[in-house]
């Protein structure tokens, strides 16, 4: 665990060291506020401080602000070590954002255990984003393809329409529906047919670019929103995509199954803001148009750019 410590009295600051190395910490001592602010502030910078507050540069009051207003969630534990003793230089400590508060002299085992308890603090704090992290992510993605939900892509469409807007440029979505997937849940199982899909998605994001996005519609329905992609682009994209799905059929246990899919596509030429659903909508109907057209085909939208 690294610990930070600042404090211009170089006595001091040397003890501090002795002791934080002692007890296992990994130091790292500076004698001015400003270098500390810097070293707190980088991005795998020590979570645990130690500041004195009357210190060349930048006192430890003004680093306490500056680090609650500028590290946003990265959580560090601020203890200001001062001889100021008075309970108004307590009040204005912690107000400027200390957690924990000693006078000099400082007693070996009351700072041990003090440290430990900021310990205990930041571990909380690690745990809380963690389980936070981990709720967002279910709530974005779909558990069986680990795709995004169908509110998520929604969300990421919308991102994407005002951001064409403000550069001027070029969204096209796909609306794509497996073939017969019916039969495959009627002849194998709904466990098979789970496979079906993950297998299926695996390959539609391979045939994807990195900033492109891919989200699970419904059953057997994907939205991919593609930014900055032109009609030639996209056709040639879905003309992939679709042959990625059926050239190898795909193995459940001692059964193979050849899989197609249709593909609808629908394009906004950016100059005007255009509700989400308006672009969804004529990727279905092109899709349809796919299916109609026998299945396992790739259909554009017929009014290009969608007004
Ligand atoms: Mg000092």
């Amino acid at each position: 665990m690294k610990i930070l410590i600042a404090d211009d009295d170089k006595y001091l600051n040397k003890l501090l060291q002795m002791r934080l190395s002692n007890w296992g910490y990994n130091v790292i001592a500076v004698n001015n506020g400003r270098e500390a602010m810097n070293i707190l502030l980088e991005e795998d910078g020590p979570k645990l401080a130690i500041l004195d507050w009357m210190m060349p540069e930048m006192d430890g009051i003004n680093v306490c602000k500056e680090i609650r207003s500028k590290a946003g969630e990265n959580y560090i534990y601020i203890i200001l070590l001062t001889a100021r003793d008075q309970m108004s230089d307590f009040l204005e400590g912690m107000e400027a954002g200390a957690d924990d508060f000693m006078t000099k002299p400082f007693k070996d085992q009351e700072l041990r255990a003090r440290l430990r308890a900021g310990l205990r603090i930041l571990d909380l704090q690690d745990d809380l984003v963690t389980a936070r992290d981990a709720i967002q992510y279910q709530a974005n993605h779909d558990p069986l393809t680990g795709r995004w939900t169908r509110a998520a892509i929604f969300e990421i469409l919308e991102k994407e329409i005002c951001r064409s807007v403000r550069e001027d440029s070029v969204i096209s979505v796909m609306m794509i529906d497996l073939d017969h997937f019916k039969d495959v849940n009627d002849q194998f199982g709904h466990l098979a047919g789970d496979e079906v899909l993950r297998e299926t998605v695996k390959r539609l994001q391979n045939s994807l670019r990195p900033y492109d996005s891919i989200g699970r519609y419904g059953g057997e329905e994907f939205l991919v929103v593609l930014p900055g992609c032109k009609e030639k682009d996209a056709t040639h994209l879905a003309e992939r995509m679709r042959d990625a799905i059926s050239k190898e059929p795909i193995l459940l246990g001692e059964n193979e199954i050849t899989i197609t899919c249709s593909i609808g596509i629908s394009m906004w030429q950016s100059g005007r803001p255009v509700l989400s659903m308006d672009i969804i909508e004529k990727a279905d109907k092109a899709l349809y148009k796919a299916k109609n057209a026998g299945r396992n085909k790739v259909e554009i939208c017929e009014n290009y750019p969608v007004e």
